[in-house]
């Protein structure tokens, strides 16, 4: 028998090294590559994925998984077979010589999509994103159980659990409860003040502020580094090699926000236990769960009065000049600030969501065949004007602003909204069970940080995000808390 996990555990670390040689190669394109590189490293990434892919899907790794799979062993073991045996189920579906068309599809869809956002065209991307459409459809008609819709089980691969029918009770209640409160946050018209957010923050001064804030909410630089890169972004070869970027412009709440969101990525994943480490269980569960770890982190508790109490003072001394005259309450106030606009990375904690019902509402017409490609520009637009009150001028800051689906990523977005709803529901019980404004206030993220790994990091994909959910907060998912939560802060700041 421990011949046999034993040869099991060598495929499967062998599969781990490729993996994490490809993440390697995915941050070193993003930070430090020359432009040149390109073309020769993602010959390299391919035959990498074909070692993947085929070891993946051998039949002397299936007959092993089919071997141990049944007797006992310790928990963190069990969960690294059963992750390793969806992988290979998922990768199976698809016959070997498409996933290598597939991968160029996606390769070639993103740096069409890159070309036509640049020169505003929607027509040149339109073609590429039919041709991905139809190998997701044909991808998730394989996959799909029977009587399942074919966007239903898009959604599985990002979060499982949270069908369309979820899906559209949570985002009803957000159309319900928000377009009302953002249409009375307009009316109202109070203009709060944010334009000392902007000019003259030096690149040094952010730089010095980010690794400050990193390591005060608990990101832990003996085991994570940090980088630049144009778009932020989070990833991890294992639990002691975290890795993030951040990107420095004009406005210092952009850097410092993005540094705290990544880092509850972050923290997330050094929290995961050792025991499950260069596993196929040692990642965040979801992709819902993973940003409600990097959401709470920079709304719940970054974007907070109590938060700023104790480091404010530290902000005010790096940049004297801009903040010399401005308080933590006014402070508080601008990053807080609600503005509709067309750009989902631009948007407030209240807005956002509204954004990602946009996409959701498209994606599952898409995916249905209510929707053609070539309606898209239009009812993106559409709902813009509706939900936000706001068009777009362009197909760059319409429907060509984000690059998901151009990675064949579609039924990805709903997660970005379960997550800050995950997040609230989080907030909402730990205040129950601990004094969060006093710790905040202290300074103590510490205390905050080892609860969240007590009940989320350490399981890794040992317990998916519902189950989590359940154990740690009594309650099912409840999309109520995220709307108690925005109602109560957006109500008290603009008084409606
Ligand atoms: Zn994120």
């Amino acid at each position: 028998m421990d011949r046999i996990w034993e040869e099991l555990r060598k495929l499967l670390e062998q599969a781990r090294a490729l993996e994490e040689a490809g993440i390697l190669f995915e941050w070193d394109n993003e930070t430090l590559a020359p432009p040149e590189a390109v073309e020769y490293t993602a010959r390299t990434m391919e035959r990498l994925s074909e070692m993947y892919f085929a070891l993946m899907t051998g039949d002397r790794l299936g007959e092993l998984l089919e071997q141990c799979g049944d007797r006992e062993r310790p928990e963190e073991e069990r969960a690294w077979i059963r992750q390793a045996e969806k992988k290979r189920r998922e990768l199976s579906m698809i016959p070997a010589e498409e996933y290598g068309a597939y991968a160029g599809l996606r390769a070639r869809a993103s740096a069409l999509w890159a070309r036509a956002r640049k020169n505003k065209d929607y027509e040149l991307f339109a073609p590429a994103l039919e041709e991905i459409l139809t190998f997701k459809k044909r991808f998730a008609a394989c996959r799909a159980a029977k009587g399942q819709s074919l966007y239903d089980a898009m959604l599985e691969e990002f979060e499982e659990g949270f069908s369309t029918e979820k899906l559209d009770r949570f985002f009803g209640l957000l159309k319900r409860e928000l377009v009302p409160l953002l249409n009375r946050i307009r009316e109202k018209g109070t203009e709060i003040p944010w334009e000392f957010l902007k000019g003259g923050y030096s690149r040094e001064g952010q730089e010095k502020l980010a690794r400050f804030l990193a390591e005060y909410v608990g990101f832990d630089f003996s085991r994570g580094v940090m980088g630049e890169s144009a778009h932020p972004f989070t990833t991890a070869l294992h639990s002691r090699d975290v890795r993030f970027t951040t990107h420095y412009d004009d406005r210092v709440d952009h850097s410092l926000f993005s540094v705290i969101h990544e880092c509850g990525h972050g923290i997330y994943e050094q929290g995961i236990s050792p025991l499950l480490a260069q596993t196929a269980a040692g990642e965040g569960t979801s992709m819902g769960m993973h940003e409600s770890q990097s959401r709470f982190y920079e709304n719940m508790l970054g974007r907070s009065r109590a938060f700023w109490e104790p480091v404010y003072p530290r902000l005010r001394e790096l940049f004297p000049a801009q903040l010399g005259d401005i308080g933590a309450e006014e402070f508080f106030r601008a990053v807080n600030r609600v503005e509709p606009g067309p750009i989902r990375i631009e948007a407030d904690e209240l807005t956002y969501s509204l954004h990602i019902m946009i996409r959701y509402e498209l994606e599952k017409g898409l995916a249905a065949g209510e929707i053609s490609v070539a309606d898209l520009p239009g009812l993106w637009n559409e709902k813009y004007e509706e939900y936000l009150g706001v068009r777009p001028k362009n197909a760059a800051e319409g429907v060509l602003q984000d690059i998901h689906w151009s990675q064949g990523s579609i039924g990805y977005f709903p997660s970005y909204a379960l997550g800050s709803a995950f997040a609230a529901q989080i907030y909402g019980h730990m205040e129950e069970e601990l004094d969060m404004e006093g710790l905040l206030r202290a300074g103590k993220l510490d205390v905050i940080r080892d609860y969240l790994r007590d009940h989320i990091h350490r399981y890794g994909k040992m317990k998916g995000s519902r189950e989590i959910l359940l154990e740690m907060t009594g309650k099912e998912f409840d999309p109520e808390y995220y709307v108690k939560y925005l109602k109560n802060k957006f109500g008290r700041l603009y008084g409606v």
